[in-house]
């Protein structure tokens, strides 16, 4: 996977240290997402919460070294905000105010404030999947001052996921266009989250900072663990 980063930031004419790879172990037993960490892969991301949290605690059980930092990069149920605020380190998935007030909350009892990363839902046709998530690029500057506005989170940037259907990079020149309107309200939220097993290349090209790649480090897993957590 390094190389396959490499290579796309070769042809990108980018530097590999500006991108960090997500390990993306939902449906991967714990046993063997810790082994990526002994890689140097530090940087662990799921996508349901309770699944998430048993996979941290017992990885955080193994006390390796270095440690894992979580991203928690699906849909999100408020109600299950203080699950997720228990072990992650950064959520990728915000994409309604109502999730800013839950994971505010959910955050107080925090040593670190929660990162956060808007999702864009850039599909051109109306959402026909509500539990794919993401938020109306129209809405980016009310949701980016929802996040400034409460005391628990840090705003760092945005992600996608590519629509089905569209061309990939297409999508990501977008997601980064919206990333420049995002820095122009919050020049620190310099987070591009986009590109997964399928199009990292297209992402990497587009600007991206953060990959989230599952298969193509762990192997196909069941289509189970791709629902709303
Ligand atoms: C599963 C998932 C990934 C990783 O997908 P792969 O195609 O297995 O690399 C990335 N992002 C999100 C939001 C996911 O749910």
């Amino acid at each position: 996977m390094r190389a396959r980063i490499a290579a796309a930031c070769a042809e990108a004419d980018r530097d590999p240290a500006e991108i960090t790879l997500i390990a993306v172990g939902k449906g991967i037993a714990a046993g063997r997402v810790a082994e990526i960490l002994a890689l140097g892969v530090t940087e662990l991301g799921e996508n349901k919460a309770q699944e998430a949290a048993t996979k941290a605690a017992d990885i955080a059980s193994l006390q390796p070294e270095p440690a894992a930092r979580w991203h928690f990069i699906g849909q999100l149920q408020r109600n299950k905000a203080r699950i997720v605020t228990g072990f992650a380190s950064m959520v990728h998935s915000v994409d309604r105010p109502a999730l800013v007030v839950a994971l505010d909350r959910a955050a107080a009892p925090r040593r670190q404030p929660l990162e956060v990363l808007l999702q864009l839902d850039l599909d051109p046709n109306p959402n026909p999947d509500p539990t794919r998530g993401g938020a109306d690029p129209q809405d980016l500057a009310a949701l980016a001052d929802a996040v400034l506005g409460v005391e628990h989170l840090t705003l760092r940037g945005l992600m996608t996921v590519a629509p089905p259907g569209v061309d990939a990079r297409r999508a990501f020149d977008r997601l980064v266009g919206y990333s420049q309107v995002l820095q122009a309200i919050q020049p620190s939220a310099t987070v591009i989250s986009a590109g997964m097993s399928g199009d990292l290349e297209a992402a990497i090209s587009a600007g991206a900072t953060h990959v989230r790649v599952g298969t193509a480090l762990f192997g196909a897993r069941k289509l189970a663990s791709e629902h709303r957590s």
